[in-house]
């Protein structure tokens, strides 16, 4: 087994939309299988952080190469501008994929709320019901690339969010699976994998059977100081244990075990699909959402974010060694599409007195009417929602304003479903 890691994509050189990969023979002694790791939100200072706690596959990539200088050079460090970067080589000003989502005046509809992996241009379309699509990629990825100087390569993703399965595959793609909230879903057409169905049915399962508490080892206890947030309702976060009521669904995938699902669609595709297993070069995306989710409902600086960590930790040493007893010929690059910002509260114990929450007066609610009234645009100029606590009967006009699908179900779908953390809030405009 051949390992490597990569805090930066820079070492993946496509190299635009216009260039045209020269058709070079493939090196014998390449790996039969790239597999590229995004930890959604996983910034450097938690991988430094938790280096000398990790046992499992972190640690085993850790004995790689690692390269701490690497950084995002671009502005909007969202997820979809961040995956769309990381096997592309190429900037979201070139990529086109500059932020989650962004507003067009001119796009055909009345919805000008235009979603990154999307097709505003299929018929039904709109921002809280999109048509996935890779469209306004502007790049080829590497899977691409590979195909192009091999049709025998295979170009596969799977992935907790739909933009980061899109943007790591890309336009031509043998299969790409991304969590959709209720199972593992597809844009693409074609047969259904059998793995598909049967890690859906193990997860349906899962959730049903809800997550007991985890036990948080000594490390993970000491993080374990209680911050009261300060927009309403006040929650309480950072002593958290992850656990979930059985059928909760929706808090699913702020637990570990969104990831271990991830983990184990891959590695069954892996096997079903028979990646890396002939002379063809095959590239696998893996985007794991999971800490994101945690990252935005609790901060990143808590005993949950701590117990996502060693427990991915663990699953992905798991899914290693499985490859390994494939004897797959394999490589493996580990990095993130950007970091996130702990809460202000947790923030100010740590001596940063300046951490604030986001001014409600600049939020879309209060922009978004001035920009109407300006422009004299009609229909939803600035998309949003806010999240409306348990049993009170109006959305705060405190919390922060979430646009497009992701945005709103994440937050508030959690909220519904969990009234000791009654509709989590980013933290931050860093991720998502
Ligand atoms: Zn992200």
């Amino acid at each position: 087994m051949r390992k490597i890691m990569l805090a930066a994509a820079a070492a993946f050189s496509a190299t635009g939309a216009c260039a045209q990969p020269t058709a070079q023979p493939l090196a014998a002694t390449g790996p039969k299988l790239l597999i590229v790791i995004s930890v959604d939100q996983f910034s450097a200072d938690l991988w430094d952080e938790y280096r000398p706690q990790f046992s499992g596959g972190f640690a085993r990539l850790a004995t790689g190469t690692v390269f701490h200088n690497g950084y995002q050079s671009h502005a909007t460090t969202e997820t979809c501008p961040g995956h769309s970067t990381i096997l592309t080589g190429a900037r979201p000003g070139r990529t086109g994929i500059v932020a989650n989502g962004w507003f067009d005046p001119k796009a055909n509809r009345s919805d000008k709320n235009v979603y990154c992996a999307e097709d505003e241009r299929a018929p039904g379309s709109n921002s809280a019901n999109y048509t996935v699509s890779s469209a306004h990629l502007r790049v080829p990825t590497l899977g691409e690339l590979l195909k192009r100087s091999s049709s025998a390569s295979l170009n596969v993703a799977v992935a907790g969010k739909d933009r980061a399965a899109v943007m790591m595959s890309g336009h031509v793609a043998d299969q790409r699976w991304y969590w959709d909230q209720n199972q593992f879903s597809t844009d693409l057409r074609g047969a259904l994998p059998r793995s598909v169905a049967a890690v859906n049915l193990a997860t349906a399962q899962a959730i049903a059977k809800g997550l007991p508490a985890l036990d948080p080892p000594l490390f993970c206890a000491a993080k374990a100081q209680t911050y009261k947030l300060a927009p309403p309702p006040g929650r309480t976060v950072g002593a958290g244990r992850l656990e979930r009521a059985p059928g909760d669904a929706d808090t699913f995938r702020a637990s570990p075990q969104l990831d271990a699902s991830v983990l184990a669609l891959s590695a069954a595709l892996i096997r079903e699909l028979g990646l890396g297993s002939d002379a063809a070069p095959d590239v696998l995306s893996i985007s794991l959402s999971a800490t994101d989710y945690v990252g935005h409902a609790f901060g990143p600086g808590g005993q949950e974010m701590c117990l996502q960590l060693l427990s991915l930790d663990r699953d992905l040493g798991d899914f290693l060694k499985q490859l390994d007893r494939w004897g797959l010929d394999y490589a493996v690059a580990l990095t993130a599409d950007h970091g996130g910002l702990d809460v202000p509260e947790r923030l100010h114990a740590k001596g940063i007195r300046d951490a604030a929450w986001v001014d409600p007066a600049l939020t879309a609610s209060v922009l978004g009417p001035k920009v109407a009234a300006t422009t004299g645009l009609k229909g939803p100029i600035i998309s949003i929602r806010f999240c409306k606590a348990p049993n009170a009967s109006a959305p705060s006009r405190r919390w922060w304003p979430l646009t497009g699908r992701t945005r709103r179900s994440m937050p508030c779908s959690l909220g519904k479903t969990s009234r000791r953390h009654p509709c989590p809030r980013a933290q931050s405009s860093i991720g998502r």
